[in-house]
């Protein structure tokens, strides 16, 4: 089969790489272990009518025009952007930290000079920040740290701050100010149809093919493609030769509840110091879906089941480091995606990386 080329996964990295290389005249055949295109990103309208993620929720958000640009091609959009609150010491405070947060923790009004006081007087003074303790405790010092991060990092990762790479906790920016929006990106949309409804929109093309309920190595030996595009789990594809890569994993529990419009105020609250959930999202306020009766999901992590998110970690970077240098030998294989290049991406990244190494492979079948 010389000019076709199987995709293995169909989350956002195996989907956009399937359309760039069906424009450009290839034959793609996806194979998808689930019952569903969309991977992790996936939604569907529950048995109540009320539009959910199975995989928790799904914000798109980011500042790279290309990939705006690239998913609108695709789907318009509803433009949404997420606030989350913690409950923390009985309220319901802004995350990221920000001066309202202090002023409804420490029960008195911050300015944005007096929260740069706060954080300069209470940030631990570390100049080399080795994990995402230190990250914490240079922003924000001790008492915010185990407010905020130590209960939740425990419940989410099953390990300390200190055991997790600096750039865990440094996705949560420190703010002065009073913007309580969860991200500041440029670009904040959810697809106005639905990440499924997209996903349709990018397979929609006559080069490429789908099937569903198949697991790629159930099939591997009888691989005869001119070409692999890879986005499952780097240490599965080399049979763990080199050891077994963490991943964590979640129990979602989504819940309905008839008669009631809405159950929180905003679209997600974390809980770090209580329950054994992290936290609680309410997807009416993602989707903007206006109805009686409302869906929430809460999120229980845990060590094994589907791999979710990889742990940035040294050891876990040693082993990446070695299946890296591995899949770099295999010619006739692309690794994307978050488990294939065990990073901890969000969507949008996933969708740059997806793009741009899809072009260089076409480049380079070109020239072969
Ligand atoms: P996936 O979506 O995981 O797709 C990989 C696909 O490959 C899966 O469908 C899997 O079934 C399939 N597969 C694996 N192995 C095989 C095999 N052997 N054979 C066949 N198929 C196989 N990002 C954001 O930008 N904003 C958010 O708000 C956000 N929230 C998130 C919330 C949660 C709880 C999680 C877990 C992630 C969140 N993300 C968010 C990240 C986002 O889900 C990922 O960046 C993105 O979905 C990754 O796409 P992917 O294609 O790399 O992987
Ligand atoms: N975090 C925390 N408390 C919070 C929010 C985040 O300790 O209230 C830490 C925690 O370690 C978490 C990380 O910051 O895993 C990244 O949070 P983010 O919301 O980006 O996680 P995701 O949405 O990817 O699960």
């Amino acid at each position: 089969m010389p000019e076709n080329i199987c995709v293995i996964g169909c989350g956002f990295s195996g989907a956009i790489s399937a359309r760039i290389l069906a424009e450009a005249g290839y034959q793609v055949h996806i194979f998808e272990k689930r019952n569903h295109i969309g991977g992790n990103a996936y939604d569907k309208i529950d048995e109540n009518g009320i539009v959910i993620h199975p995989y928790g929720p799904h914000i798109f958000h980011t500042n790279n025009k290309r990939v705006f640009k690239f998913l609108s091609k695709f789907t318009t959009w509803r433009f949404y952007e997420h606030e989350v609150l913690a409950y923390v010491d009985g309220k319901e405070v802004p995350i990221p930290i920000n001066r309202v947060t202090l002023s409804e923790i420490y029960g008195k009004d911050f300015t944005e000079k007096g929260a740069k006081l706060y954080f300069s007087e209470n940030a631990v003074k570390i100049t080399n920040i080795r994990n995402s303790e230190d990250n914490v405790l240079a922003s924000v010092g001790e008492d915010l740290c185990d407010k905020i991060f130590r209960g939740y990092t425990r419940k989410q990762w099953g390990m300390d701050l200190a055991d997790l790479d600096a750039s865990v906790a440094a996705r949560i920016p420190t703010r002065t100010n009073d913007d309580c929006r969860y991200f500041v990106d440029d670009f904040q949309f959810i697809p106005a149809n639905g990440y499924t409804a997209l996903f349709e929109k990018i397979l929609d093309h006559r080069n490429i093919s789908i099937n569903l309920n198949t697991d790629y190595f159930d099939h591997r030996d009888s691989n005869n493609y001119m070409h692999t595009i890879y986005s499952g789990p780097i240490d599965k594809y080399f049979d763990y030769q080199f050891g077994k890569l963490e991943y964590r994993s979640l129990n979602f529990k989504h819940t309905y509840i008839p008669n009631l419009n809405y159950y929180q105020k905003v679209g997600t609250i974390n809980y770090p110091n209580e329950y054994d959930y992290t936290r609680i999202t309410e997807f009416k306020h993602i989707t903007g879906q206006k109805c009686t009766g409302t869906s929430i999901v809460k999120e229980f992590p845990k060590s094994h089941g589907d791999p979710y998110y990889p742990v940035p970690r040294p050891r876990n970077n040693k082993v990446y480091t070695e299946y890296y240098d591995l899949a770099k030998l295999e010619q006739d294989v692309t690794f994307i995606g978050r488990l294939a290049q065990y990073k901890y991406y969000n969507m949008d990244q996933v969708i740059a990386s997806s793009i741009s190494k899809t072009n260089i492979l076409i480049e380079q079948l070109k020239k072969s």
